[in-house]
């Protein structure tokens, strides 16, 4: 079984291609810049032994139909040996941003399922609408094929009220559903299953927080296998610093901004998403760059990363708390498989709560998973890579099967 996963932007189309029988990637790529003079084409075609050939083209995309027809193209291209029919991917997977309450797990997409996918817009302006393209472009190019939504937002749905629920007028929950929803759920899970294959218990006995730093981040808190907290909120704004987003700040800044400096309410999103965080503290999100420049003594990275690291300190103190036991941290992502700087910070001085890492193991880990807990630690630590893809296609498969 062959099945596709896409990760449709407002310019751009992630794919992945999996072989589902022998579990392994055929090929991956991205085509960028869609509706530009220059679109960026990449493609690569993964090789036996796991190193890929890449070719990339440069030549105008005109919208995401086209995107996609040029995805379909490379991959049934005879000199690649790839697929030999575009009738061969029995499966599109998609990931959707925002299934608001509606999708607790993955779904077959039929047209209410896109009706429902319409309706959260407005809590994902900038993704569902491109989520929504995916689907629809898909739709046209594999008629023949299943499609299937995976959502960001579903593995959040297990969160109980008192940790989802607002402190502001009920009615705003019951007639805009306004609430927190949470996102990278589908990592969150991925992630938290590989722990409980790790630590060969079932995920249902295990307590664990999930920390999945990347461009983007956030924390779960997942008690016997569900998740009971996040730090994203509505919109993935809240919570931890990020590369460019704030995360938590005083619901009483924006009216400050408004009030006294004049600023509009789309100036103030586009500060708070994409201005803000590590970039608005030292000037650069790439935490390669930000962790150069406090090693060259720049006071600003230097602060910005006490900020960033505090903030996941204090989150794994209070999932702690609500987690009643703590079995297990997981750290994924960019920043979270690749810098023992940050993780050190944020877990040190937490002996305490039963958190004891090995500074050594610490600085090894990378490449696959790894343990950084010390032996008597009764919290193991865990560093593990996600593959959102992969678990996209996974679960894909798994409706498939049961959709019969
Ligand atoms: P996205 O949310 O876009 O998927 P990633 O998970 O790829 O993001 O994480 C991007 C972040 O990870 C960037 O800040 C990048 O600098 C950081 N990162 C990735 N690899 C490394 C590395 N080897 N060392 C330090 N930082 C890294």
């Amino acid at each position: 079984m062959k099945i596709l996963v896409i990760n449709t932007g407002s310019s751009s189309i992630k794919y992945e291609l999996f072989d589902m029988d022998m579990l392994k990637v055929l090929a991956a790529g991205t085509a960028e810049k869609i509706g530009e003079e220059s679109s960026v084409f990449t493609h690569k075609r993964i090789l036996p032994n796991g190193e890929y050939e890449k070719k990339t083209d440069i030549k105008r995309i005109s919208d995401h139909h086209v995107g996609l027809n040029r995805i379909v193209k490379i991959l049934i291209d005879k000199d690649q040996k790839i697929i030999k029919d575009k009738n061969e991917i029995t499966a599109v997977g998609h990931r959707v941003v925002h299934g608001g309450d509606t999708f607790h797990s993955t779904t077959l997409i039929n047209a209410k399922v896109i009706s429902a996918i319409e309706q959260y817009v407005p809590l994902a302006p900038l993704h569902n609408p491109a989520n929504l393209t995916g689907i629809k472009v898909a739709q046209s190019v594999f008629p023949d094929a299943l499609q299937v939504a995976v959502f960001d937002t579903a593995f959040h749905q297990t969160i109980p009220m008192k940790a989802f629920l607002y402190a502001i007028p009920y009615e705003l929950y019951e007639k805009h559903r306004i609430r927190k929803y949470g996102f990278h759920g589908t990592s969150h899970a991925y992630v938290a299953e590989c722990a409980a294959t790790y630590l060969g218990r079932p995920l249902t006995e295990l307590n664990l927080i999930t920390i999945h730093l990347g461009n983007g981040s956030s924390m779960a808190a997942i008690k016997n296998g569900k998740c009971i907290d996040t730090t994203m909120g509505m919109t993935p704004l809240a919570g931890l610093v990020m590369g460019t987003r704030s995360g938590d700040l005083d619901p009483s800044v924006p009216f400050f901004l408004t009030d006294n400096m004049g600023l509009s309410p789309k100036d103030i999103n586009r500060m708070l998403n994409q201005e803000s965080g590590l970039k608005g503290i030292c000037g650069t999100n790439d935490m390669r760059e930000v962790i150069k420049k406090m090693s060259a003594g720049d006071k600003r990275a230097k602060i910005a990363l006490d900020i960033y690291t505090y903030r996941i300190k204090k989150f794994i103190g209070s999932y702690f708390a609500v987690l009643e036991g703590l079995d297990c941290i997981v750290f994924t992502a960019g920043i979270g498989e690749n810098v023992p700087y940050i993780r050190e910070r944020c877990l040190k001085g937490l002996n305490r709560l039963g958190i004891k890492f090995d500074s050594e193991q610490n600085k090894k880990a990378g490449n696959g998973i790894k343990e950084i807990s010390s032996r008597d630690s009764k919290v193991k630590t865990i560093v593990i890579p996600t593959n959102e893809e992969l678990k996209i296609a996974l679960e894909t498969k798994k409706v498939i099967e049961n959709s019969g």
